[in-house]
């Protein structure tokens, strides 16, 4: 007896940020595609890991042009101003070395900060409305490639036959390991702390940095005026000790790091801490497979970059689908996927260099490093040129741009 095996055109392994974006790019771009999205999670479920990103402008245009942007404004606060100090941890003062400033009508704000429950609701429904079908709760148990498609067992035991595998599934990506893709990977012997606090005075808009010894503590605005979001890098065996101790112990050292600025605070929410380091996958496609999101890289978050490079994967994506599956071509053709290597392997290795070199530049206390350091940044902020340049980086501007980046409809 032979096997009947139900055949989609795209299935997508992880449900996550990049995974429901991707499935929604597709979907909506090629109305009759059959997409397929499988997480252990029903994104109805999973109402966000108590963390808010940098949206950054390419980010912003393209959640725009997938139509669900308008819905998630009223979450988002715009970063409207970004300064930048290099202290050590009980400087009195913390000069400025470095301010971003945004005019509205100016392409807006530098980003937006973006709790991320209301972006997976956001996304997720969007995602269903386009006809993508979610197969949640399971999981992808294994895959492969045979002539013609990619087999895909699930931890349920449902096998599909697929086009087109995408591997959503996150930095510790299993279907990455087992298409046998290496990685360049290490750890930064950091966690990134990531907490909500509420404060008496309000943000108006402004983002810090600090970049202190241990690695940058950033403060970033959340809607309401006064709570904003912490992402703050320390060593993980101390990260450790202050997400896991007393509150006041993590009281004290955040009243230490934030001054008085914005008045009495106190957290709101879980305390959590998130292992930090650069993984980049040596390739980002293999047989009927692509990587997308942090299952082609992961990165240092001191620059708010993660999320946004791999919106930038789901777009170029989907585009090279799209124009596959419109022309009646096979979107898990060789070619297909050469094309979405060659758009994303420069501009992820770019961001994965700067925000590696960033951290090493900075996570420190060597007295000429900070010196020159120092020297460098004061000398950016006084050149205008190259301030709007590092402005249209972080914007996510550079580059070829796949066309919902844009704000363009594929
Ligand atoms: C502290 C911190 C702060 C950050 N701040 C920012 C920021 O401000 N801006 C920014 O742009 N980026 C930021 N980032 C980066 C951002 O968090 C990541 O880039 C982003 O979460 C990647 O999303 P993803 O969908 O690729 O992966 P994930 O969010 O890890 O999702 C992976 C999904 O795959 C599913 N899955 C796993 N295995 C399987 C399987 N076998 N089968 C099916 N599904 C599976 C999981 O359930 C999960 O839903 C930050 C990161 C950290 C650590």
């Amino acid at each position: 007896m032979t096997e009947t095996v139900e055949r989609v055109d795209v299935l997508i392994a992880g449900g996550g940020y990049v995974g429901l974006s991707a499935a929604l790019a597709i979907a909506a771009s090629v109305p009759g595609a059959r997409v397929a999205l499988v997480d252990p999670r029903p994104w109805r479920e999973a109402s966000g890991d108590g963390r808010a990103f940098a949206v950054a402008a390419a980010g912003r245009r393209m959640l725009g042009a997938l139509g669900v942007w308008d819905g998630l404004s009223g979450e988002a606060e715009p970063v409207r101003e970004m300064i930048i100090t290099d202290s050590r941890l009980d400087d009195l003062i913390r000069p400025v070395f470095l301010t971003f400033e945004r005019q509205e009508g100016n392409d807006g704000p530098l980003a937006h900060m973006l709790p991320t429950g209301p972006l997976v609701a956001a996304l997720g429904a969007a995602a269903e409305k386009s006809g993508v079908r979610f197969l949640s709760p399971d999981s992808v148990a294994a895959t492969e490639p045979l002539p013609g498609g990619r087999r895909v067992t699930l931890a349920s035991g449902r096998t599909m036959l697929a086009s087109l595998v995408v591997a959503a599934d996150g930095a510790r990506s299993r279907l990455r390991a087992e298409a046998g893709i290496g990685v360049n990977s290490w750890s930064y012997g950091q966690s990134g702390i990531v907490a909500t606090i509420e404060h008496e005075r309000p943000h108006d808009g402004r983002a810090e940095e600090h970049f202190l010894p241990a690695g940058p503590f950033a403060v970033l605005p959340l809607k309401g005026g006064r709570r904003s979001s912490l992402v703050w890098s320390e060593r993980s065996d101390i990260a450790g000790r202050l997400v896991g101790g007393e509150p006041f112990l993590f009281d004290t050292e955040l009243a230490r790091r934030l001054g008085h600025r914005l008045g009495k605070l106190s957290v709101v929410g879980k305390r959590q801490a998130f292992p930090l380091g650069l993984a980049l996958a040596r390739r980002f496609t293999a047989e009927r497979l692509a990587l997308v999101g942090d299952a082609a890289h992961a990165i240092h978050p001191i620059a708010g970059q993660g999320l946004n490079l791999g919106f930038k994967d789901a777009a170029a994506l989907a585009e090279v689908v799209a124009g596959a599956l419109r022309a009646g071509r096979d979107p898990g053709a060789a070619d297909v996927l050469g094309d979405y290597q060659r758009w994303r392997g420069f501009d992820t290795i770019r961001m994965a260099a700067m925000t590696d070199g960033l951290n090493r530049l900075f996570s420190n206390d060597l007295l000429p490093l900070r010196l020159v350091r120092d020297l460098g940044l004061g000398l950016i902020d006084r050149l205008p040129p190259v301030k709007r340049a590092l402005i249209a980086a972080a914007a996510g501007a550079p580059g070829p741009t796949p066309r919902l980046v844009d704000g363009e409809p594929i």
